[in-house]
């Protein structure tokens, strides 16, 4: 039952995610005006836009005028709610689970918008940053007095480590080939992850990207006869990363430091 409604109400969100990501590049407000066909302008009712189903039924049209809607918008409503589920199983229902899904949404928002667009936008990155804020606050109000300053501590080091690491990154990338490599977005991006996972959770995220990056990198470099320049961007790297440090995170790192001792 639970988990029925974690896939419901991840989906509802998904079909916003699909909003952002469409309007977010445009420089459109996510908020208004309500749904329309892009083709007809026809405002999308109710009942055509119930998450996945409505597409099923729809085929994949608009009912208006039958213009082809993207198979886009129900993966993107399956993936938000398979996330919220997964993460509610991981988490439990709570403030923290309610944060770590915020948190996967704007990754999941960047990753699509950075493949089509090439851009993260601040209007995700930096929000991002701040909500981890509020998380830092309610982790130091909550938790035992002891431990009161922790987590704002984690969130300031968090963010200036994940900022400070690209900045640099970028810089001696620019300096050594004269070529700009990397974005000021990717850093606003893993300055963000870093205000949700703290330092050791960026360090993670940056590994797990480089390994993934690399991985899929020199696939595609050799399918295209070994151009070495970034031909896909990196944010989407970054956010899958961060998405298993956010997860497996804790276990990882400690795995880590048991093999090294
Ligand atoms: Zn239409």
């Amino acid at each position: 039952m639970l988990d029925g409604m974690a896939l419901a109400l991840g989906a509802a969100t998904g079909s916003f995610l699909n909003v952002a990501i469409h309007r977010l590049p445009r420089g459109e407000s996510v908020v208004a005006p309500r749904s329309h066909c892009t083709t007809c302008q026809r405002v999308i009712p109710w009942y055509d836009n119930i998450p996945v189903l409505s597409w099923i039924l729809l085929r994949g049209r608009c009912r208006g005028c039958g213009e082809p809607f993207s198979i886009r918008y129900p993966i993107v409503e399956a993936l938000t709610g398979v996330m919220l589920l997964g993460l509610s199983l991981q988490f439990g229902w709570g403030i923290g689970l309610a944060f770590a899904f915020y948190f996967a949404c704007s990754l999941l928002v960047v990753t699509w918008i950075d493949l089509d667009y090439r851009i993260i936008p601040d209007r995700v990155t930096l929000p991002g940053i701040v909500v981890a804020l509020a998380l830092a606050l309610v982790s130091a109000w909550s938790a035992p007095p002891e431990v009161r300053w922790a987590p704002l501590q984690s969130w300031a080091v968090g963010t200036l480590v994940g900022g400070g690491i690209l900045w640099l990154v970028a810089w001696g990338y620019a300096l050594a080939t004269g070529r700009e490599g990397m974005g000021g977005g990717d850093i606003k991006l893993l300055a963000m992850i870093g205000a949700f996972l703290g330092w050791q959770g960026v360090l993670l995220t940056l590994l797990l990207a480089s390994l993934i990056g690399s991985v899929i990198g020199v696939g595609v470099m050799l399918a295209r006869g070994g151009d070495t320049r970034l031909a896909i961007p990196f944010g989407p790297f970054l956010a899958m990363g961060a998405m298993v440090s956010l997860v497996w995170g804790d276990g990882i790192i400690r795995w880590y430091l048991s093999t090294l001792l």
